[in-house]
């Protein structure tokens, strides 16, 4: 049995004789609080009902009446709960002194943080940055916005490493006029054809896997897989996965909208959309026969891919987003809205493109602008200017870059090198082991407030348990701060803070937090245009493997390793490869290989399988001890060779 962990069989188990492990003798079902909120693991958004007793989440209760999921939840939101009342939670705020940091009060650490804000504030809000989680609430996003913004007057403010937003931020903007998918998840099981595009939905997006299974075995829809490996999709009935080189994606996707155009493919209302001229013209020199080779397919695969897709009556793409992904950009998704508006599969029922974001509220970050939008510094931009001292304070609220952002080396020089370091967190990460002050924050089971998926519900989160320890909402210290320099008076609750939301970003005008309720999808329109993408290559380095990086299917983003369940079915990172490339390179399962690239050297645990074709290998991206960061640099393919 290849078990997801996914914990559907004990959800429904009728007499009780399946029961979890975490969940044995803690309670009886009837004696626990049942409080429905939102998965606050990645952009599915699957609601979910937390089992609470005694102010602690015990369980996760299935509701077959919950969500478009009917109350199924992947291993993660199932299990990975635990980090809610973990040991390890950060219960008082920390002040670093002489070198240690240090239990204070809230009042004290305020004041600390205050001050410099005050001072940065004074200087024109310059040399002060901000980066944050796509983790909070809209509300608490949108407040530690307008701190940046409108109190301290510093556009130096990003989330997801800049490049992990793009497609939405920058990508689909251009393209579609708006910063969201242009589909909702409903689209998956009213399509004829599933393009879905350098993914497992079941590791990313499992429960949009569980749509996929659905849509092919109980509506017959169509699969077509382009990715650097092989996944559980590939396994589905009708499933056709076009295996390509790492970093050739859009040079395929160009040949395919070649063939579309030479084939008179085309849909005739793809004539009245801007840019048509200037997009066919960029794809001279992309016919498959001139970049098959490159792409590591045949030109007949990228024709046949071409015509299933222009000729289906409806088609899908799905592109999942996240830190684990540097590859997938702007360029990426304007790519495939390129094929979506030169086949007229935009704006129709079970058509378009559905950009899976990673976290929980990806979309409602994307939505609320928490990026710079007037000349400020992006992640990266605010990384380096840690570096070079032209970011002398930052606040990094829930993020961990030491970790999850490219170049682990370089991260930690420029955390060590700015001047002041703030991190809210819940837990004593990589990141804020190098603060001056740790502000210790409140979970998503701690909060009220709203996320927005990534298929563009706007849904209720809702109060479980009362604050671990000391720790404060981010909406709470937000506020704070944001009074206590000058801005606007405290925001009374998230309703309010929602109201000045559905006011201030159109595509939430008309929502009210009170009358959400099962989440409310809401409508986007924009100029849609055909956006020429460059298409470069990756140039193959001799002798060496590629890596790619991802996600796993127990964890998301770094927040996973604190929950039980998580981790005691993958403790560690791991490097996957071939069987192929294991035999000749004399590596077994299990073994400790070493993972060497320009800019770092690791250690992981080999595992050998069929996933991953010859000269590829892969490692997800969550884990602190030998991270993966420490040999990418951000590039779509880190080139890497491994020996014991
Ligand atoms: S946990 Fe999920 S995958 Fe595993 S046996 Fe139960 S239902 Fe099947
Ligand atoms: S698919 Fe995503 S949102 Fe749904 S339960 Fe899993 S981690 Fe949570």
């Amino acid at each position: 049995l290849n078990c997801e962990f996914c914990g559907s069989c004990v959800s429904v188990c009728p007499v009780g004789a399946l029961i979890s492990r975490p969940f044995k003798f803690q309670s009886r079902w009837w004696a626990l609080n049942k409080v429905k909120t939102v998965c606050s693991y990645c952009g599915t958004g699957c609601q979910l009902t937390l089992g609470v007793k005694d102010n602690k989440v015990l369980t996760t209760i299935y509701d077959e009446n919950q969500g478009f999921h009917n109350g199924q939840l992947c291993t993660r939101g199932r299990w990975g709960y635990q980090f809610v009342n973990s040991d390890k939670r950060l219960t008082t705020p920390l002040i670093r002194k002489n070198g240690t940091l240090t239990a204070a009060t809230w009042d004290e650490a305020m004041a600390v943080v205050t001050k410099r804000l005050s001072e940065e504030k004074a200087g024109g809000g310059t040399t002060v940055a901000g980066l944050v989680t796509p983790r909070l609430t809209n509300e608490e996003l949108f407040l530690f916005r307008k701190l940046f913004k409108e109190v301290l007057g510093s556009d130096n403010l990003d989330h997801s490493a800049g490049y992990a937003h793009d497609a939405l931020t920058k990508g689909a903007r251009e393209s579609l006029g708006y910063s969201a998918s242009s589909a909702v998840i409903a689209d998956i099981q009213k399509t004829d054809l599933l393009l879905v595009v350098k993914s497992d939905a079941y590791e990313t997006h499992p429960v949009l896997g569980f749509e996929v299974n659905l849509g092919v075995k109980r509506q017959g829809v169509d699969l077509r897989i382009v990715s650097d490996k092989r996944g559980k999709l590939s396994k589905l009935p009708k499933a056709v996965t076009y295996v390509h080189k790492p970093g050739s994606e859009l040079l395929l996707f160009k040949a395919m909208a070649r063939v579309i155009f030479d084939e008179n493919l085309a849909d005739a209302g793809s004539a009245a959309v801007t840019g048509l001229a200037e997009f066919k013209k960029s794809l001279e020199g992309c016919a498959p026969d001139q970049v098959a080779g490159i792409c590591g397919l045949t030109a007949t695969d990228i024709t046949d891919l071409a015509r299933d897709y222009a000729k289906a009556e409806k088609a899908l793409i799905l592109l999942p987003l996240g830190l684990g992904y540097p590859g997938h950009g702007a360029e990426l998704v304007q790519a495939l809205i390129n094929l979506a508006l030169l086949t007229g599969k935009i704006g129709k029922e079970g058509c378009g493109v559905l950009i899976m974001g990673e976290k929980n509220n990806s979309q409602g970050a994307a939505d609320l602008g928490l990026y710079p939008t007037a000349g400020g510094k992006n992640a990266a931009a605010i990384i380096e200017g840690c570096a070079s001292g032209t970011v002398k304070t930052l606040y990094i609220a829930g993020e961990n870059p030491v970790i999850s952002y490219p170049n682990r080396k370089l991260v930690e020089a420029a955390l060590d090198k700015v001047e002041f370091l703030v991190v809210q967190d819940l837990f004593m990460t990589e990141t804020a082991e190098m603060a001056d002050v740790v502000l210790p924050a409140c979970s998503f089971a701690e909060k009220e407030g709203t996320f927005t998926s990534a298929g563009k519900a706007v849904q209720r989160v809702n109060r479980a348990v009362k604050p671990v320890g000391l720790s404060r909402s981010d909406f709470d210290v937000f506020n704070q701060l944001s009074s206590a320099l000058g801005g606007a008076p405290i925001s009374a609750d998230p309703e309010t803070v929602f109201a000045a939301i559905s006011a201030a970003v159109t595509a939430y005008r008309g929502l009210s937090f009170t009358s959400l309720g099962d989440g409310a999808v809401y409508e986007v329109s924009g100029a849609a245009k055909f956006v020429p993408v460059a298409g470069a290559s990756v140039t193959m380095e001799e002798g060496k493997l590629a890596l790619v990086t991802g996600s796993a299917l127990n964890h998301c983003g770094t927040l996973s390793r604190y929950g039980e369940g998580p981790m005691l079915v993958c403790p560690e990172g791991y490097l996957e490869l071939g069987r192929e490339d294991a035999r000749k390179l004399g590596i077994a399962e299990d073994d400790r290989i070493k993972v060497t690239s320009a800019a770092g050297e690791i250690v992981l645990k080999a595992k050998v399988g069929s996933r991953m074709p010859q000269g590829v290998v892969f490692a997800p991206y969550h884990f602190g001890e030998q991270s993966v960061n420490n040999l990418s640099t951000g590039a779509p393919v880190t080139w890497v060779s491994i020996g014991k």
